[in-house]
């Protein structure tokens, strides 16, 4: 580990904890600022690390090796919410910037708080119910209704730690658990601890999922971009609509101004995404409830790297550098993001020659990841006018590159 703390011209080293592709495309806006990024990187091979030519490989839960980096740097931040708070405040003890801090992070690291939190600043949140026995599940149950959505507070992504129920039955192993979890136990599933018990949420009938991204530097200044619908497949994020199509307004209005009082609440620093369920009210007019936070640059917001003046991973240096802010215009009347998952095509590379020949207006983002089914490995971004020709031809390069279909 040979990066000095603040580059020769004065220009700081910004940290970043954990390798992943968020932190591997930080790196072209880093470039273009001339900041030095360094990785604490899980391995050698990490998407962030064939990238980023200062990516020492530590676990960011061991707090030496973690204090140890943050040394090298002026200012740190994550590419992942799964940094233990103690680690962060052994960071901070060692004098070195966090951004966002512990207290701020903790909303997007444990589903509990979040609730709790948004529930006390009056943000529109599904009915929940913090379940530590079966007759707390049971009780909820009878209140809202079965079936229900049972979630670990911690340790959940991509829809792994969440669970519809259709009664107590169905959740016997993660109720054992949460008893078990005195003694220390924890879910072999993921990991996650079970200690705090589990948050049930009544299920909701929502039309289609939204995001808002909003960005805050320590100064208070923020921006929003606008607001984004996300489309799910088998609870992973498959394609990213900017901006929503046929938004009321209003309801856009309402959820950024509760994204950016959230993040002045909460005093987050850097990019937050707000994942949102669009519902109808009593009055059959849309509305919206808050699903969950993410602290970080997040997947909704892929579609700024070339659709917004500012992207996402530009912002997140500027804000947790404490730097003005840039445009979160966009550029296009709209932009499509879709996601490449692992298929049964291993060689990405021989794709490009037919799909940029196909193309020539198509961006592409490969994370040098293994090619595993399922897992995100990249995703393109397509702008224009017309909406339902970008989807066709962003889902016709998501599904060649994935090998499902070739020509
Ligand atoms: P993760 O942390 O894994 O992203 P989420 O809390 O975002 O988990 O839930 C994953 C998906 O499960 C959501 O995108 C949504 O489709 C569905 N979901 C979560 N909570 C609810 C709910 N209360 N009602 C209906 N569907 C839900």
């Amino acid at each position: 580990m040979t990066t000095p703390r603040t580059a020769p011209g004065g220009f700081p080293v910004v940290g970043i904890i954990g390798g992943g592709q968020l932190a591997r495309m930080t790196a072209p806006p880093a470039v273009g600022l001339g900041v030095t990024l360094s990785v604490l990187a899980e391995s050698e091979s990490a998407s962030a690390a064939q990238v980023i030519p200062s990516s020492p490989v530590g676990d960011h839960t061991s707090v030496e090796d973690v204090v140890e980096f943050a040394r090298r740097c002026d200012v740190v931040t994550f590419d992942h919410e799964h940094v233990p708070p103690e680690v962060i405040a052994a960071v901070q003890a060692a004098g070195v910037r966090v951004e966002p801090s512990p207290e701020a992070l903790l909303h997007a690291q444990d589903k509990l708080v979040m609730r709790r939190r948004l529930t006390e600043l009056g943000i529109p949140c599904p009915d929940w119910a913090h379940v530590t026995s079966r007759s707390d599940l049971e009780a909820f149950g009878e209140r809202v209704g079965w079936p229900l959505v049972l979630k670990t507070p911690r340790g959940g992504y991509d829809g792994k730690g969440v669970r519809v129920v259709t009664g107590p039955d169905d959740a016997r192993d993660w109720l054992d658990a949460v008893e078990a979890a005195g003694a220390g136990g924890t879910d072999s599933e993921h990991g996650a601890t079970m200690a705090d018990g589990l948050l049930a949420e009544a299920m909701v009938g929502f039309t289609r999922e939204l995001a808002v991204l909003v960005a805050r530097s320590p100064s208070g200044q923020a921006a929003v971009w606008p607001v984004v619908e996300t489309v799910q497949t088998d609870g992973i994020c498959t394609e990213v609509l900017a901006p929503a199509p046929d938004l009321d307004p209003e309801l856009a209005s309402r959820a950024s101004e509760s994204a950016l009082r959230i993040a002045g609440e909460l005093g987050v620093t850097g990019v937050m995404a707000v994942e949102l369920f669009e519902t109808r009210d009593g009055d059959d007019r849309p509305t919206y409830l808050v699903n969950e936070l993410a602290m970080r640059p997040h997947n909704s917001g892929h579609w700024t790297i070339d659709g917004s003046v500012t992207s996402q991973f530009e912002q997140h240096l500027r804000a947790v550098l404490d730097l003005p802010l840039g445009s979160t215009r966009a550029r296009e009347r709209w932009t499509v993001m879709g996601n490449v998952l692992g298929g049964d095509y291993p060689e990405l590379y021989a794709t490009y020659r037919h799909l940029m020949a196909r193309d020539p207006a198509m961006k592409f983002h490969l994370y040098g990841k293994d090619v595993r089914p399922g897992r995100k490995i990249g995703h393109v971004d397509v702008s224009g006018d017309d909406l339902d020709d970008l989807r066709a031809r962003a889902r016709h390069a998501c599904d060649y590159l994935q090998g499902v279909i070739t020509e």
